[in-house]
């Protein structure tokens, strides 16, 4: 019988009930699992010091013969902690060093007069004399091996984690383990999983360390590609709402402008999808200001004169309100009904709304995400949009995908994402691109200061509110604490509209207030009836105001450069000249602040983003809907990433439900990854 990775790590000899619960927290539940807990970092075993070079603070790794073996120092059990103290001496040929181990006894007991070891911990003065405390103690012949050091917790050591992975390497059926096809490992130059394990966790050097891992990441990426691959597959299969050409240039004709060349591209991408028998599943990116409404107005008009239903979901309701807004002032001229849909939408208007969806009187609903569930019914919805700004991981589209009836999805994504972050995030998507603004926009000029221009930044906002313009001005930030930011955001607030700008009329919002003043602020601002908007960042996405010209940013230093970008795209929205000033004190993000300055390309931006702090950052530390990789790492891994593409498109398209035999261990494997939460 063959060795089963997927048993309960309980069941791996040595693992009892206690040792379970602690590896549980590591989120380790298999033997599997215990493999899968791959080493943070290594231990280099190698650059042994001489005692007589040691300096105090650092960490270090010496070679000594225990001259006097521990000796029992003293014990401290009348306090709530038992301590117990040994200390040894040990010395190699250029001095001696005072060996200090906490509470391990048996460690303690078991260093032998004469014997020499290998010992690793920081080096500290303890009254004069040159101290190791709490060392790693190794046997001499470790010297020169890596060691795998693993994330812990509460009760389980280094050693233990090394011990048990050792177990069940020791114990598997090397023929057993791979996942990956021979074939992918042939062409792609990857030895096996078995050698890969035990390599990753004892290498023998790093070598070992680098063609293991490379294994192991590109894996991970293959399996990821290839249940995008599927799960688009799986969407071509089926049927969508197919709609015939329809005529929209009474949509068209009845816009104050005309569509860009990207934005007519872009309609007659979509709308080519929507005529296939398949649901189309369509990501449309452009950078803020491209005008990415209208070409989702294009399509709902498109549904709708095939007589289909269509709705658009936003993030916020903010967004919501002024997306309908919008799709009001363009379609109820041509005798489309609009509704708007919110958490804040009275009971009885939700009934209302709810009942006209189903019997099709309504053409098309403006909603947020959370609005819209399982007993929101249709008469015959053909298009769905989303505006999404990467709330929406890639999991939760493949539930969503899985469950509807299956309308034509179109996403919007609000941060232009590098083409390579978009291939990994939107792979199972086709995607459009709005590679240009519209024209006749002012410019807009961005200076990055320090504190001390302030007051005439505040005098520059009064003389552009003097000519009729409107400005924001996003408050500093406390933390990452939206009750604290609040409260900050009110303060700033009172500060400036009693100081400053007093006789201006000047209002706030913030992310935590109740909705319906949010919108009412907005609503003003939107009017003119506000001239200066002071705000947390709930103004980031997508809000338009045309008249707004000046965008003033305090801390600066605390937000990515795409997050900036999101705030900068909130002026230079109508014909004048716009200005985006960032302040902020902090030495270390001139440099990031000036790229800003110089740059207005927000796929440039995004670029130089991901190259400063990682995908993860910059698409928003939560719900990003990036997968949580366990080992690959996109900065690094990029090449290994487009390794995989290739292979995984020819995995797919050999067997494209994996029904081969020698691709069950893909289809089990990819079916975990897509069905665990994230
Ligand atoms: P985003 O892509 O950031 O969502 P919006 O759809 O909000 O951009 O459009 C930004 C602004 O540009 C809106 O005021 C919109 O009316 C205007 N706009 C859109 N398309 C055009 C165009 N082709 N010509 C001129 N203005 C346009
Ligand atoms: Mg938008």
């Amino acid at each position: 019988m063959s060795y089963d990775l997927n048993m309960p790590i309980r069941q791996v000899r040595g693992v009892g009930e206690a040792r379970a619960k602690q590896f549980a927290k590591l989120g380790v539940n298999t033997a599997l699992d215990l493999l899968r807990h791959f080493p943070r970092t290594y231990e280099n075993l190698n650059e042994i010091k001489f005692i007589s070079e040691l300096r105090e603070g650092e960490d270090a790794l010496i070679r000594a013969r225990v001259r006097v073996p521990a000796t029992l120092q003293f014990t401290r059990n009348r306090s709530a902690r038992n301590i117990t103290v040994y200390n040894a001496v040990a010395a190699d040929d250029t001095g001696a060093i005072k060996i200090t181990i906490f509470n391990r006894k048996y460690t303690a007991e078991a260093l032998e007069r004469g014997k020499e070891y290998l010992f690793k911990g920081r080096i500290e003065f303890d009254r004069g004399a040159l101290t190791m405390s709490s060392p790693e103690i190794y046997p001499v012949n470790k010297a020169g091996s890596l060691r795998a050091v693993y994330s812990l917790t509460a009760g389980l050591t280094n050693n233990i984690v090394s011990g048990c992975v050792k177990k069940v390497l020791d114990e598997m059926d090397a023929a057993d383990v791979d996942v990956l096809p021979a074939q992918v490992r042939a062409e792609n130059g990857l030895a096996d999983a078995a050698k890969c394990y035990r390599a990753i966790h004892f290498p023998k050097d790093y070598n070992d360390v680098t063609v293991a891992r490379r294994r192991f990441v590109f894996e991970e990426l293959f399996l990821f590609q290839l249940g995008l691959q599927m799960i688009k597959g799986r969407n071509r299969g089926l049927t969508g709402a197919p709609m015939g050409d329809a005529d929209i240039t009474p949509f068209t004709r009845s816009l104050p402008f005309e569509l860009t060349e990207a934005q007519k591209r872009a309609v007659a991408e979509i709308t080519g999808d929507m005529r296939g028998a398949r649901p189309m599943q369509r990501l449309l990116q452009g950078d803020v200001g491209s005008g990415k409404t209208a070409v989702a107005a294009a399509a709902m008009f498109f549904a709708k004169q095939n007589g289909y239903q269509s709705v658009l979901m936003a993030p916020t309701e903010i967004l919501a309100a002024q997306h309908f807004k919008t799709l009001s002032r363009f379609f109820e001229p041509l005798g489309v009904s609009v509704e708007l849909l919110t958490g804040s939408t009275t009971a009885a208007k939700k009934r209302d709304i709810k009942a006209r969806l189903a019997d099709g009187a309504i053409d098309m609903l403006v909603s947020t995400h959370a609005v819209i569930t399982d007993d929101t019914s249709f008469a015959s919805l053909g298009l769905a949009v989303t505006d999404e700004q990467h709330r929406f991981g890639v999991r939760q589209r493949a539930a969503l995908a899985a469950k509807s009836r299956s309308p034509h999805v179109l996403i919007m994504s609000a941060t232009p994402i590098p083409r390579t972050l978009a291939m990994i995030m939107y792979g199972d998507l086709d995607i459009s691109v709005l590679d240009s603004l519209p024209k006749g926009r002012g410019k807009i000029s961005t200076y990055a200061v320090d504190g001390t221009y302030r007051s005439r930044i505040f005098n520059f906002i009064k003389k552009n509110v003097d000519e009729g313009r409107q400005a924001y001005l996003v408050c500093p930030l406390v933390e990452e604490n939206e009750e604290l930011d609040a409260a900050s955001a009110k303060q700033y607030y009172e500060q400036l509209a009693q100081g400053v700008f007093r006789g201006y009329s000047v209002g706030l919002v913030y992310g935590k207030m109740p909705a319906r003043e949010k919108d009412a602020t907005m609503a003003a601002f939107a009017a003119g009836k506000i001239s200066v908007l002071i705000s947390t960042t709930v103004i980031e996405v997508g809000v338009d105001v045309p008249n707004a010209s000046v965008m003033v940013i305090e801390n600066a230093e605390r937000y990515g450069l795409s997050q900036l970008h999101q705030l900068r795209g909130r002026i230079g929205r109508g014909q004048w000249d716009s200005f985006c000033v960032l302040i902020s004190d902090q030495e270390s993000a001139a440099e990031r602040l000036q790229f800003m300055a110089k740059n207005s390309d927000g796929f440039k931006i995004a670029e130089k983003d991901l190259e400063l702090r990682g995908p993860g950052d910059l698409i928003g530390k939560r719900q990003h809907g990036l997968p949580e990789f366990e080992i690959a790492d996109l900065e690094r891994d990029m090449n290994v990433f487009y390794d995989t593409l290739a292979a995984a498109k020819q995995t797919f398209e050999s067997d494209p439900q994996l029904k081969k035999p020698g691709n069950a261990p893909l289809r089990a494997w990819i079916s975990r990854m897509f069905s665990r939460t994230p």
